[in-house]
């Protein structure tokens, strides 16, 4: 049975664990013999950018950046402040940045997060986002390594929260249409 307020499983465990497998594969792939840092957007990546790092098969270092968005509980405000960025660490490394979901791109666009990354001194940086929603971006933000496309539905689970709860279900599922506010 499923908890109350969500209306289905979007993405199961066993669908998660391969996708997060494959973009740890294709990862270790690409930074093989590079320094890598991967940056995790807390809170939604907490579980994502645990799992993903234990998949990985080449050295790596873990960062965090914390930003925070002021607004509704189901759409992005458009107003973000980041209120931790990553240490010094990232200076003469690459960087992924590793975020939860990428909905309409504001998120990073306007925290302006790679390019603080960039000033830190990172060789390069890109953008590995468990849940990508093409349809609502409204930027040019496009994830370098995306788990799955998902339509436009707010998810919770794995990590991801509505008004603080859900993060702990252990696959993403859909949160029932009244709790919209569309
Ligand atoms: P963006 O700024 O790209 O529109 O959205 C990024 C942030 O909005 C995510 O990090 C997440 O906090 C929140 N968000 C966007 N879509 C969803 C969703 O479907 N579910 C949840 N729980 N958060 C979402």
């Amino acid at each position: 049975m499923l908890p109350d307020g969500i209306s289905k499983i979007l993405i199961s465990e066993e669908e998660i664990a391969q996708g997060v497998q494959r973009l740890a594969n294709q990862i270790s792939l690409d930074y093989s013999g590079k320094e890598l840092v991967l940056v995790g957007v807390l809170k939604g990546a907490f579980i994502f950018l645990s799992d993903l790092a234990k998949r990985i098969n080449i050295p790596v270092m873990i960062d965090f950046a914390v930003i925070s968005s002021y607004g509704g509980a189901t759409k992005s405000s458009g107003c973000v402040k980041i209120s931790k960025e990553p240490d010094e660490c990232v200076s003469g490394r690459h960087v992924i940045i590793v975020e939860d979901i990428v909905d309409t791109g504001l998120t990073l666009k306007l925290s302006n997060l790679a390019g603080k990354i960039r000033q830190a001194g990172a060789v390069d940086i890109r953008i590995c986002s468990l849940l990508n929603k093409p349809d609502r971006r409204c930027t040019d933000i496009r994830p370098d390594y995306t788990g799955f496309d998902i339509p436009d539905k707010f998810v919770v689970g794995y990590g991801l929260d509505y008004n603080g709860l859900y993060r702990n279900l252990p696959y993403i599922g859909i949160l029932e249409d009244k709790f919209y506010s569309k």
